[in-house]
C-alpha cells in the first residue's frame, strides 16, 4: 500500500516567510525509514533564479498527517541548494548550531501563537462596514456576542493533538476573532519544527471553514490589541534558582542586544510594540515582576518560588521561531556561561 507525505517547508518571501507544501507518495518500503529528499521550483518561492532553480528538500521532523488519516504524514523540510549547504532562507541549520552548542544547559521553550481569522477582508465578527463593541469583553470570552471562529480553532486543537504536537493550551483574545494557542516548553530545535507544523496545520484547517488565518501582528490599525509570539525560556539553571533568572533578564538589556533581537522579532515590530495594548516600546528595553507592560516579563509565581522561567514578550506573531529561539539560548546562555 502506498501512502501520502505532504512536505512542507517555509519559502522565501520578504519580509515574512510562507509555507509551501506538495504531496509525494510513498512506497511500503519507505513507511518506517528515514524519508527521501526531494526537489522543488526554488524560482516559484523566492529561493532561486529561473536558470538554476532546483532547490532540495531535506526532512527533519515527520508526524502522522490529523487530516488524512491512516498511515499518512507530515513531513517538515529545510531546504538546502544543490551542494547540499543551507540555503540562505534556512534559519534552521543556525538554530541546530546553538543547540549543540549550549545543549548542556538544558533551554527549553513554550512560544504563545497569537493569529487572527479573516473573512474576505475583515477579521472574523467585525461587522460589514464598521466595528465590534470595543474591546473588553472577548478576551477568553463565551457566548456568540463574543466569540467568532471557535469552531475552527477547536479543529485545529484536535488536529494538533493528532499530529502529537506539544500543545499546552488555547485561549480567545483581547480582539474578536483573534486567538492564540501555546507550544511547549520543548527543546529550540522541537517547539520550532512543531510551531511551523502547528501553523501550516492552522492555515490548513480554516481552509475547511472558508476563512484565512493570519499572522498580521496588527491587523486592524488604531485602538485594537496586536498579535504576538510571547516566547516563555528556562534553562536548568533557571528552573533551579532566581539569580539566573536575573542573569537572563539582564542580558537581554546589555549593549545592542535589545536592537539585535528586536529587528529579528518580525516584520512590523514598531507598527505593534507601542508602549500601548500590553506592550513595552519597542526601542526601550525593560523587564519586571508581573509587568505586562515590560519587554521581558518575570511571572508571579517565579518570584514567589524564587526560580521558573521568563517571557519575553516582544515577539510578534509573524516571528521565525528558529531565530527567536536561537537569539535566546545564545544571548542568555552565553551570560549564564560565565
Ligand atoms: P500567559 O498568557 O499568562 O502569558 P500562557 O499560559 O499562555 O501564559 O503561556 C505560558 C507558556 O509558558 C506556556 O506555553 C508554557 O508551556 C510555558 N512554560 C511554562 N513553564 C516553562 C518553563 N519552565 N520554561 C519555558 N516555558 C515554560
Ligand atoms: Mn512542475
Ligand atoms: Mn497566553
Ligand atoms: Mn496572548
Ligand atoms: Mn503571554
Amino acid at each position: 500500500m502506498t501512502f501520502k507525505a505532504e512536505y512542507i517547508w517555509i519559502d522565501g518571501t520578504e519580509p515574512t516567510a510562507k509555507l509551501r507544501s506538495k504531496t509525494k507518495i510513498l512506497g511500503d518500503d519507505a513507511k518506517g525509514a528515514e524519508l527521501p529528499l526531494w526537489g522543488f521550483d526554488g524560482s516559484s518561492t523566492n529561493q532561486a533564479k529561473g536558470h538554476a532553480s532546483d532547490r532540495v528538500l531535506k526532512p527533519v521532523f515527520t508526524c502522522p498527517d490529523p487530516l488524512r488519516g491512516g498511515d499518512d504524514v507530515l513531513v517538515l523540510c529545510e531546504v538546502l541548494n544543490t551542494d547540499m549547504t543551507p540555503h540562505e532562507s534556512n534559519t534552521r541549520a543556525a538554530l541546530a548550531e546553538a543547540e549543540e552548542r549550549f545543549g548542556a544547559q538544558e533551554p527549553i521553550f513554550g512560544i504563545e501563537q497569537e493569529y487572527t481569522f479573516f473573512e474576505g477582508d475583515r477579521p472574523l465578527g467585525f461587522p460589514v462596514g464598521g466595528f465590534p463593541a470595543a474591546q473588553g469583553g472577548y478576551y477568553c470570552g463565551v457566548g456568540s456576542d463574543e466569540i467568532f471562529g471557535r469552531d475552527v480553532v477547536e479543529a485545529h486543537l484536535e488536529n494538533c493533538l493528532k499530529a502529537g504536537l506539544g500543545i499546552s493550551g488555547i485561549n480567545a483574545e483581547v480582539m474578536p476573532g483573534q486567538w492564540e494557542f501555546q507550544v511547549g516548553p520543548l527543546a529550540p530545535l522541537e517547539v520550532s519544527d512543531q510551531l511551523w507544523i502547528a501553523r501550516w496545520l492552522l492555515y490548513r484547517t480554516a481552509e475547511d471553514f472558508k476563512v484565512s488565518a493570519t499572522l498580521d501582528p496588527k491587523p486592524v490599525k488604531g485602538d485594537w490589541n496586536g498579535a504576538g509570539a510571547h516566547t516563555n525560556f528556562s534553562t536548568k539553571a533557571m528552573r533551579e534558582g532566581y539569580e539566573a533568572i536575573i542573569t537572563a533578564c539582564e542580558s537581554l538589556g546589555e549593549g545592542s542586544k535589545p536592537m539585535d533581537h528586536v529587528k529579528n522579532y518580525g516584520a512590523g515590530i514598531d507598527d505593534r510594540l507601542t508602549g500601548l495594548h500590553e506592550t513595552a516600546p519597542w526601542n526601550e528595553y525593560s523587564y519586571g515582576v508581573s509587568d505586562r507592560g515590560a519587554s521581558v516579563r518575570i511571572p508571579w509565581q517565579v518570584e514567589r518560588d524564587r526560580k521558573g522561567y521568563i517571557e519575553d514578550r516582544r515577539p510578534n506573531a509573524n516571528v521565525d521561531p528558529y531565530v527567536v529561539t536561537r537569539l535566546l539560548v545564545d544571548t542568555c546562555c552565553t551570560a549564564l556561561e560565565k
